[in-house]
């Protein structure tokens, strides 16, 4: 099969394309050579006039694992209403801040992305996390492996155990879970929050362990290190949502020890306690230390106004935000003693102080991180905001005048309080591209997504150039994943495609288990050979075949 995309308007950073007239083709799924003289070519679309981007890569989206489940039943105020008819599209089911499996497929394809990134999957609830994943739609998905509050790895660090020891832990583990990433949530926190304590600031000791959150920070970076991934530490820093709590996000950054690190919807940890509301914006520190640290990078986890949830690991930070819910109604659970869950309805309100200083935030680090290379599109989806909020995101950047606009609508002293309206600059159209996929596919390593060079798996969105941005990316002409239609002029095409689990090969010593199996029999309700996700598994049960970075 082989599909030629016929002088559309190439938008390609990786392959430092900015904007130039090309005609591309896909053979097979991939982007390949022009054909071979009398080769057929089967399909030809015309992109003359039309925005060419590779699809796009959410590297931070809450789409699997238990607290999504949760959520999905405590909300069904939130499923009754979106109850949309999907015309041409099968088990679609509803939803907005919470959508269902097929929902989240379908809605992310509309807008053309191919590719997303579970955050937070927790070991004991990796194979829900990765069911889940298998039963969305359209989008290829890897999970982060959360990390940093289990026993078994807190033991070893107050055991002063040997570097290699942890690696080995760090590497079994993200084998057994068939995760491509390592996350740590607020630190030794969630364990902390079982030994009743309320916060952990960075340098203070887990009464139980006697480690501190820097101590974890330093270990898992090092081990990730020794590991060869590609994605640092995807790092959820402590004390998330209070203000003052800039300092706990530079204290992170500071364990790190210059070693490469990400870091987490870094707006919720960007913030000040200046003005008469002890509550202020602490976004520019934070751009100074990533435009000073080419090995720092962040999504910012972006607030928009309106109806979500909040699903987070970090159940010390829920339990102290319960009082916060809107519905009033929370949840708390925790498997096997590896991390934890808190759900938590939330609504964002423009005219309220702290919510409008938060959107505002968001923008100032958007707009004051200088290199696209280190920032990732993100709302945390659905902490911050639903994903289906990316197109209104996308324009705030890339006009001013609307930004300045929206800007004149929210909380007047917030507003005084960002520096968001002296800000001019905007986005252009290659670095919306590298923001929301070139960007997030060189930080996972991803060497054949995100680009749309030769071998790379043929992922393309098709947008239509007009005034307002939201509208050209809310409604993309057409989306092709693994060069099949799956998108077209809005409606979906072809609902049943199936995506892959996308994962990096890593070397550690496997002799590891040895223990672990011991260690599994003494503490956990499922022996270490069922905890283990092989790859059939994948393939045959869960039914999402592994495929490797470099495949
Ligand atoms: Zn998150």
């Amino acid at each position: 099969m082989l599909t030629e995309i016929k002088g559309g308007t190439v938008y390609d950073p990786i392959k430092g394309i900015d904007g130039e007239v090309r005609t591309l083709y896909i053979r097979n799924g991939r982007f390949g050579h022009s054909p071979y003289p009398h080769e057929r070519i089967d399909e030809t679309i015309d992109a003359d006039g039309l925005i060419v981007m590779a699809g796009g890569i959410d590297i931070h989206s809450h789409i699997g694992g238990g607290k999504v489940n949760i959520a999905r039943m405590m909300m069904t105020e939130d499923m009754h209403s979106d109850r949309v008819l999907h015309e041409g599209e099968q088990h679609s089911g509803c939803g907005h801040g919470i959508p269902s499996t097929f929902t989240t497929g379908y809605e992310y394809a509309k807008l053309g992305y191919t590719v997303c990134f579970e955050p937070a999957v927790v070991p004991a609830n990796a194979r829900l996390a990765h069911l889940e994943m298998a039963d969305t739609p359209l989008l290829d998905t890897g999970g982060y492996l959360v990390l940093g509050n289990d026993d078994y790895f807190l033991q070893l660090l107050a055991d002063k155990a040997d570097p290699k020891k942890i690696r080995d832990y760090v590497g079994w583990m993200l084998d057994a879970t068939q995760c491509t990433g390592v996350k740590v949530v607020n630190p030794g926190g969630i364990s902390a929050f079982k030994f009743n304590q309320r916060k952990l600031d960075v340098d203070e000791t887990h009464s139980y362990f006697g480690v501190t959150p820097g101590q974890i920070v330093r270990t898992l970076t090092d081990a990730v290190a020794d590991l060869k991934l590609r994605h640092p530490v995807h790092t959820h820093c402590s004390n998330l949502g209070v203000p003052g709590n800039i300092n706990s996000t530079l204290n992170t950054i500071n364990a790190a020890d210059g070693k490469p690190l990400h870091l987490a919807h870094v707006q919720f940890h960007s913030y000040g306690t200046e003005g008469k509301r002890k509550f202020s914006s602490a976004a520019l520190e934070i751009s100074e230390q990533v435009n000073n640290n080419p090995s720092l990078s962040v999504d910012v986890g972006h607030v928009m106004f309106g109806q979500t949830i909040t699903i987070s690991a970090d159940t010390m930070h829920q339990f102290n935000n319960r009082n916060l819910a809107s519905p009033k109604k929370a949840t708390f659970m925790d498997i096997e003693c590896e991390a934890g869950c808190g759900v938590v309805p939330f609504r964002y309100r423009s005219k309220q102080f702290v919510n409008a200083l938060q959107w505002g935030i968001g923008l100032e680090l958007f707009l004051t991180i200088q290199n696209p290379w280190q920032v990732f599109l993100t709302t945390d989806h659905p902490n911050g905001a639903s994903f289906t909020t990316y197109p209104h995101l996308i324009r705030l950047l890339m006009d001013r005048s609307y930004r300045n606009d929206m800007l004149s609508t929210i909380n007047q002293s917030a507003r005084q309080m960002c520096q968001v309206g002296d800000i001019d600059r905007e986005y252009s159209l290659y670095e919306i591209a590298i923001i929301t996929r070139a960007g997030p596919a060189r930080s996972l390593g991803l060497h054949n997504h995100g680009h749309l060079g030769f071998g790379a798996v043929g992922d393309v969105v098709l947008y239509k150039p007009g005034e307002n941005w939201e509208t050209v990316f809310r409604n993309p002409v057409r989306v092709i994943k693994s060069g099949t239609t799956v998108v077209s002029n809005g409606k979906i095409v072809n609902p049943l495609i199936k995506g892959n689990t996308i994962r990096q090969r890593i070397n550690y010593d496997r002799s590891i288990a040895r223990e672990l199996t011991r260690y599994f029999r003494r503490t956990r309700m499922i022996r270490l050979s069922g905890f283990r996700i092989s790859d059939d598994e994948m393939a045959n049960a869960i039914g999402s075949k592994v495929v490797y970075t470099d495949e």
